[in-house]
């Protein structure tokens, strides 16, 4: 291709990882893919990351997003990191089936990574393909997305390719590639294995990179690597509790899965719960009920007790008194994770003061949606239409509307209160409770048509319904409802 053809996809590469951490990742080119064929290419980011989304919709892009061409200031990497899966240490993992093409600065002047993800083989691999099908690439793109419009801080989708050649699981399936952008793909598994191979002085110059990538602001405190973790621990917290509102079950919360960024990473057999049940699980593999909807907080912190483990030799010469430290860190966070939750789950009922009883406010209406079977999306976005004169509307998801109401008559004199007008906490409400998430049944049936009839159109209405998770439309009703009830419980697989 000419150097100075104006259709060239362009990146200003700037690739911090490679220049700092050899002989923590490994180079590595992407496997060929035989007849790439571009599904889907996300031009808002591409924008917001300085790239020319017309010059990436193109051959030359397709070339790129399916690991053919290598571009212009690319090193393709494939990542070390170690991590706790299912509670059990793994010493070595790293990206298997994933390649860091390097980092841009985006237009915000934040530095972002690019990965393929489902590009090959690597070092790492660990007898696996390397490769990814299409449905779990087109899963992850349409929850990222959604999960970005919802608020959550998330890793994105910049483009999803299909490879032409079959990835074999228990059938053949369509081989495909996401181009992922990420803050960082730094983890908590990332520290553990630095921590492992490098010690003190690997890991150290590791979290210097990460202050300075992630948390500039504690490289001035007074010790800036327990600011460091408790900046992390507050970022995390935070995202947990963004998980907890939205009723978003990661499904596989290993500490390889866990960013040092505050973002979420890998969605892999994550699901949105539709009847509240705090109990739920959708993973085929989480047999014990591991990373259930409710266990998500307790495995926050036992996550994070990963990380604080890898900093004791930085945070005090005194190994003693580091561990006080930390450990007096790690007990903040499910106040400060409460703390989050509380905040949301407020604006969520339409709260704008804050009262001693809200906490028991809030956890009774989640005990009477429970006993109620009531879906937990729609319960939170039809209180507004409460307030604006139609209760029905709520008290049709639950199966006894009996103890609703009784809960609704200490909710409205907790409003009045508040002593805001019922319209104004109402659009309060309908900016943060969602109508539109990634149902299941929706979800599947968006993946199906693609992979089976090759048909790309439910997956880009989903998508696009999905973009603006809070603004009701007319027509869209579909969307909005929960699967319709049957006896098999719905269950989710990891991405492989
Ligand atoms: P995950 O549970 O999806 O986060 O993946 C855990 C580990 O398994 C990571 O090191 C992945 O790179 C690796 N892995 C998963 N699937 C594959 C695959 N098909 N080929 C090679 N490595 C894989
Ligand atoms: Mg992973």
């Amino acid at each position: 291709m000419d150097a100075l053809d104006p259709m060239r996809p362009h990146f200003n590469f700037d690739n911090s990882f490679a220049r700092t951490f050899e002989g923590f990742f490994v180079h590595c080119q992407a496997a060929p893919a035989v007849a790439p064929k571009l599904l889907q290419l996300n031009h808002a980011l591409a924008e917001e990351l300085g790239l020319d989304p017309v010059a990436l919709d193109s051959e030359a892009g397709l070339a790129i997003f399916s690991g053919n061409v290598t571009p212009e200031g690319a090193e393709p990497l494939a990542q070390a990191y170690a991590g706790h899966q299912f509670g059990g240490y793994a010493p070595q993992l790293g990206d298997g089936r994933a390649l860091l093409l390097g980092e841009v600065i985006d237009t915000r002047q934040r530095r972002r990574d690019i990965q393929l993800k489902g590009s090959g083989p690597t070092p790492f691999s660990r007898g696996g393909d390397g490769k990814v099908p299409l449905g779990p690439v087109l899963r992850e793109y349409l929850i990222g997305e959604s999960m970005h419009a919802l608020g959550i801080p998330t890793t994105r989708a910049l483009a999803a390719v299909t490879t032409g050649e079959d990835v074999y699981r228990e059938i053949p399936l369509p081989g495909a590639v996401l181009t992922r952008i990420a803050a960082s793909h730094i983890r908590v598994g990332t520290f553990q294995f630095f921590a492992a191979h490098g010690g003190f002085d690997k890991v150290r110059e590791l979290t210097d990179y990460a202050i300075a990538r992630h948390y500039p602001d504690t490289a001035d405190a007074e010790n800036p690597y327990l600011a460091f973790f408790a900046a992390v621990t507050d970022a995390q917290a935070a995202l947990v509790a963004g998980w907890m509102n939205i009723g978003f079950i990661h499904g596989v919360m290993n500490t390889d899965n866990m960013t040092i960024s505050g973002e979420t990473l890998d969605y892999g057999p994550c699901a949105f719960m539709d009847t509240y049940a705090p109990g739920t699980v959708f993973s085929s593999i989480d047999t014990q009920g591991r990373y259930a909807y409710a266990n998500q907080p307790a495995i926050l912190s036992w996550n994070l007790t990963r990380l604080a483990e890898t900093l004791i030799p930085l945070v005090d010469p005194d190994k003693d008194r580091a561990i006080e430290l930390l450990t007096d860190t790690i007990h903040h966070i499910q106040p400060l994770y409460e703390t989050h939750w509380l905040a949301r789950m407020r604006s969520k009922i339409g709260l704008s003061t804050e009262d001693p009883h809200d906490l028991e406010l809030i956890n009774d209406l989640l005990w009477v949606m429970k006993d109620g079977h009531a879906d937990f999306t729609l319960v939170f976005r039809r209180l507004a239409q409460a307030l604006r004169g139609n209760s029905d509307a709520v008290r049709h998801l639950f199966e006894q509307s009996g103890a609703f109401d009784v809960w609704a008559r200490r909710w409205r004199k907790r409003l009045e209160q508040d002593g805001v007008a019922a319209e104004t906490s109402a659009q309060v409400m309908d900016r943060v409770n969602p109508i539109y998430i990634p149902r299941n049944h929706k979800v599947e049936e968006a993946l199906a048509a693609a992979v089976d009839q090759e048909d790309m159109m439910p997956f880009s209405e989903l998508l696009a319904v999905l973009s603006h998770p809070f603004d009701e439309v007319a027509g869209n009703e579909a969307y909005a409802a929960p699967a319709p009830v049957t006896d098999i419980p719905y269950k989710t697989f990891c991405g492989t």
